[in-house]
């Protein structure tokens, strides 16, 4: 499983500072990515981002509310469709 970044978030970085596998990645270009995104393929669920989020956007998979499922796909792509890793070189 992983958790997920819903589009509830505002970018503020929080959750960056402490993953510890640092599998949160900013979207790049704003524009076509707007949150940040976590690696599922990476993410070792450990729940750490989730209190340091000032606006509550980040869930564990399978406790993603209805309104926001989207979002998962949406971070799966980022790394599969998009730009991932090398967003942060942009
Ligand atoms: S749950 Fe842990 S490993 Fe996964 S993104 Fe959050 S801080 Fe990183
Ligand atoms: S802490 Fe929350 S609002 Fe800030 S970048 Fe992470 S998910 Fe987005």
């Amino acid at each position: 499983m992983t958790h997920v970044i819903t589009s509830i978030c505002v970018r503020d970085g929080a959750c960056t500072e402490v993953c510890p596998v640092e599998c949160i990645i900013p979207g790049q270009p704003e524009e076509e990515w707007p949150l940040y995104y976590i690696d599922p393929d990476t993410c070792i669920d450990c729940g750490a981002c989730v209190p340091e989020c000032p606006v509550d956007a980040i869930f564990p998979e399978d406790e993603v509310p209805d309104e926001y499922t989207k979002d998962i796909g949406k971070n799966v792509a980022f790394f599969t469709d998009g730009p991932g890793y090398d967003a942060l070189d942009m």
